[in-house]
């Protein structure tokens, strides 16, 4: 029931119509009989300070940033967290009492998904596919893990290096970066344990595209790809014809929302929930 009480959380991008959200957090509040609601605002480039400022003009508990804001709105908000800096994005606003707060739940969404898929990073080698806003996010909480070596491998080699330089001096650890080719993958993926597509490549419509030849996956591998639409990309599903222990998308997108809805509520997210109504959804696009 929406009374004058209940609470608003919303989610901005430029476009929007896509995105599961709304009907994630929706479907916990309602599970967990909480007075908030979940709505979705198209917000042009050029009316985001606007949309920032009706967040406080309005009292707005909650906000999801998603492409093309998420580095601009860091210039509006009072308090950026120390990660959310680092990664130089922000995902999530929490409206503490007027004063608005930046934080990043990608990176954290992905390594719990990893977790949960049964994957650790620490001492093992990485090898990260991309280097675009969700590559950033997931190699800086891949880093802090302490793996034994990762490499980030993009198809503009100059973002990859880029982005491992960064990663390189804020956490401390050596990370490599090469240019996306065949000979590349293959020298990397020799001995690799964990690889991570963050890329958008496999992503509906063009669901028959992967970067990785089949035969360069190993049985004894751990393969997750952040693409969640469809769930079983083409990707996962030859890791999993080849033995390699797979983890989609939609763990990491769960856990950045379930991080998020904490924060707003106080509440522990009812992470199962959200999972169903996410698959149901994309199934029912899929058809
Ligand atoms: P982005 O900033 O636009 O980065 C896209 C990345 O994909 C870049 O590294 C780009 O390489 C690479 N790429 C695109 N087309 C390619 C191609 N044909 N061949 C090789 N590389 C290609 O996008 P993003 O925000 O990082 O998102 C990437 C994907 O992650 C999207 O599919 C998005 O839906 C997904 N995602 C999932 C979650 C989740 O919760 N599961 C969260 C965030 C994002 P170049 O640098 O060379 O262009």
């Amino acid at each position: 029931m929406i009374s004058a009480e209940t609470r608003l959380c919303c989610v901005i991008g430029d476009p929007i119509k896509h995105t599961l959200s709304p009907l994630m957090h929706n479907a916990a509040f309602e599970y967990l009989g909480l007075e908030f609601i979940y709505v979705a605002f198209r917000v042009k480039a050029d009316m985001l300070k606007k949309a920032v400022d009706g967040m406080r003009a309005f009292n707005i508990k909650g906000m999801n940033v998603t492409i093309p804001h998420k580095v601009r709105v860091m210039e509006y908000l009072d308090v950026i967290d120390e990660v959310s800096r680092e990664i130089g994005a922000v995902n999530t606003i929490v409206n503490d009492d007027g004063v608005l707060k930046g934080f990043n739940t990608d990176g954290e969404g992905a390594l719990k998904a990893l977790k949960e898929g049964g994957g650790d990073p620490k001492g093992e080698k990485i090898v990260i596919l991309g280097a675009g806003g969700a590559a950033r996010a997931v190699s800086y909480f891949m880093a802090r893990e302490g793996p034994s070596d990762m490499v980030i491998i993009n198809r503009t080699v100059e973002k990859a290096v880029r982005l491992a330089r960064c990663i390189s001096e804020k956490i401390g650890l050596e990370v490599r970066a090469k240019r996306l080719t065949v000979q590349n993958l293959k020298d990397e993926l020799e001995d690799a344990e964990i690889l991570i597509n963050c890329t958008s490549v496999g992503m509906t419509p063009n669901i028959n595209k992967t970067l990785v030849p089949k035969g360069l996956l190993r049985s004894d591998m751990i393969v997750m790809d952040i693409v969640y639409n469809p769930v079983e990309t083409r990707l996962l599903r030859e890791a999993k014809e080849r033995g390699c222990l797979t983890i989609d998308g939609v763990g990491m997108l769960v856990y950045q929302g379930a991080i998020a809805f904490e924060m707003w509520t106080g509440v522990r997210a009812p992470v199962d929930v959200m999972r169903e109504v996410v698959v149901k959804a994309l199934r029912r696009r899929r058809l």
